[in-house]
């Protein structure tokens, strides 16, 4: 494609964008298409010539919109969200024309200097304490991967990753890492890949504010200990995927500083919360963490994937993971920053841009706006949910995710609430108007519906309400 094929094409699409993201609302929330249906439409053998830009682009539209499941449409209530923002979607333009690879301080001095610096302003708005030396990794599954590992390192004298854990003692190291039934399972993926083995992943029971039983988990390590394990990892979770429950940061870290275990926060969606002062109690006890990860991409208005990892002691990580043969030295090696030695893939994207680009366009004020406002929404939702004669809470409000079910009177038998409410969440969700995800509460299924897209206003929140009202007293 030549360069004044490329600037038309480019004004199109951008065209194109734009009114896209004015009238997403046209689109069914989620995809309304069968398993195979997009497949059916592509050809399978590539072309053997070049095509023109504008069939290609017509054909996207054709084909691959319809399979599409709409993240930025303001009826988006399921899973968490994965936010983008008009600022952030011209700093991915750019970071896509560069095609920078960030894997070095001079494959791209930029890249490493302002991750740095937004790593030190995303510190400064959701309130960590001094001492705290950031990197972005893709996902917070990555970066949980990484605090797994060097926790591994440290709890086996950084032998490891040299010997393998079958080779150390005699019948090999057990390690054991902790966390609560409720955390995500990119952890127990983590574990299993760190080499703990998914035997070696304890899960603490949570009792029934959702959050994980200290004394619960005091007795794991004491068990472990007795048995000759080694307790290596404490993840905590701040804002656990299902209900949003909080393990209690403050005695647990002090647990894992007696027993001088790594301690690990997930705080993938809860994180960006902490922007807003009134919600830091969260983080009360953070200054005794290793290691925190909170996502961007989930709730603070920045395009998948931004993942914003925190660590405490930076030499710890880049000795668990800096491999470094002669082609990746440069001449500043050893006093600048090479980010490829924070994580684990080696090539890296140009990510600080888009965060730079949504912090200045929106402005620190604003953005605390924008997720007080769904954490608003969120309460006043569950409020009508709370007073609503066939509806009931299934846990208690967290930030801006709700748990619900229809509950009708005089209907109490469990299993047909779980299938009720099964076909009311797929009915909803077949209706394109809304798209919410199921969840299941101290063994209950449940309806979760969760508050943070960019344009998502309070009227769609309560149109939504007002929808699953009609769709279950009609459900009979
Ligand atoms: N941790 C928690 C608490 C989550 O809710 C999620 C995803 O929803 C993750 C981790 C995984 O996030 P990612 O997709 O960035 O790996």
């Amino acid at each position: 494609m030549d360069i004044d094929a490329f600037r038309r094409q480019a004004h199109g699409m951008v065209d194109w964008m734009a009114e896209y993201l004015e009238t997403v609302e046209r689109y069914p929330v989620r995809a309304q298409v069968v398993p195979g249906e997009i497949a059916a439409r592509l050809p399978t053998a590539p072309p053997a010539g070049p095509e023109p830009m504008e069939r290609i682009f017509a054909d996207f539209q054709a084909d691959i919109l319809p399979g599409i499941t709409h993240w930025q449409h303001p009826s988006f209530f399921a899973f968490f969200p994965a936010n983008a923002s008009p600022p952030s979607v011209l700093a991915e333009m750019l970071t896509a024309t560069l095609g920078a690879n960030c894997m070095l301080w001079q494959t791209s001095p930029a890249g490493t200097e302002l991750e740095t610096r937004m790593m030190e302003w995303l510190g400064r708005m959701i309130g960590l304490p001094d001492g705290f030396y950031g990197v972005i990794q893709d996902t917070a599954s990555s970066a949980s991967l990484c605090a797994l590992l060097t926790a591994r390192e440290r709890a086996t004298g950084w032998r490891a990753n040299e010997a393998g854990l079958g080779a150390l003692g005699a019948e090999g190291v057990r390690l054991a890492a902790y966390v609560s039934e409720e955390a995500h399972s990119s952890i127990e993926k983590d574990a299993m890949i760190a080499g703990y083995g998914r035997e070696g992943l304890r899960k603490i029971a949570a009792g029934d504010d959702f959050a994980m039983r200290v004394d619960a988990l005091e007795q794991a390590v004491a068990a472990d200990l007795a048995a000759g394990i080694t307790p290596a990892c404490v993840v905590a979770t701040l804002g656990t995927t299902g209900v949003g429950g909080m393990d209690p940061l403050r005695p647990i870290a002090e647990l894992c500083r007696r027993h001088g275990i790594f301690l690990h926060v997930d705080a993938a969606w809860a994180g960006s919360a902490l922007i807003l002062p009134e919600h830091r109690g969260m983080i009360d006890g953070v200054e005794l963490a290793d290691s925190f990860v909170f996502n961007p991409h989930k709730w603070l208005f920045t395009n998948f994937d931004c993942s914003a990892h925190f660590v405490r002691d930076p030499e710890a990580l880049t000795r668990t993971l800096s491999v470094t043969p002669l082609y990746l030295q440069s001449r500043e090696t050893g006093q600048v920053i090479d980010y490829r030695d924070w994580g684990v893939p080696l090539g890296r994207r140009f990510r600080a841009l888009k965060l730079w680009f949504v912090i200045r366009a929106y402005g620190v004020e604003k953005l605390k706006t924008m997720i007080a406002d769904h954490i608003a929404w969120a309460g006043e939702l569950s409020e009508q949910i709370a007073a609503a004669p066939d509806f009931e809470l299934m846990a208690p409000l967290s930030l801006g995710l709700v748990n619900f079910r229809y509950h009708p009177a005089g209907r109490d038998d469990e299993s047909a609430l779980d299938a009720l409410n099964q076909r009311l969440l797929e009915q909803l969700n077949d209706s394109g108007r809304l798209y919410l995800t199921q969840n299941r509460v101290k063994g209950r299924y449940a309806i979760r519906f969760s508050i943070g897209q960019t344009a998502t206003t309070r009227a769609h929140v309560q149109r939504a309400w007002g929808v699953i009202r009609e769709a279950a007293a009609a459900s009979g």
